[in-house]
């Protein structure tokens, strides 16, 4: 048998890894032990930042192998499948895709995600990128 704290009786859906929990703390800017204290209690919405922790794994992904085309989309759907234990790269890709906006586009400089209509304008950049080349 295997050693399951189970301290709630309400299911999880997701079990967040260390690895998770450091991402959790960079994308929010959260300290390490307020997550593990919050996410100790079940207080936590697993789902929910375990999707974030995929969105960000995507996103990353995407900006590292944007000039290496051997790297298909569906490729990197796998390697997040098979890192997060998704079921299938359909999963992986609903949750990638879970936005309003459909066309996922990168800032090219910082990889953060920006609107389609926005990335025509600027070339690609994020407003956050793009105003660090006003020279005040
Ligand atoms: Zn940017």
């Amino acid at each position: 048998m295997q050693q399951n704290s189970k301290k709630r009786e309400t299911p999880v859906k997701y079990n967040l890894t260390e690895k998770d929990i450091k991402k959790i703390c960079s994308i929010y800017h959260i300290s390490e032990l307020e997550i593990k204290k919050l996410n100790d209690f079940g207080l936590l919405n697993t789902e929910l930042l375990k999707h974030e922790v995929i969105r960000q794994d995507y996103k990353n992904i995407k900006l590292a192998v944007k000039d290496r085309p051997e790297f298909s989309e569906e490729s990197v759907l796998l390697a997040l499948k098979r890192e997060h234990h998704i079921q299938s790269t359909a999963e992986v890709r609903n949750i990638v895709n879970d936005s309003t906006n459909k066309n996922m586009i990168f800032c090219k400089h910082c990889g953060t995600r920006i609107s389609l209509k926005l990335a025509k304008t600027t070339g690609g950049y994020c407003n956050d990128c793009m105003s660090e080349q006003i020279k005040l």
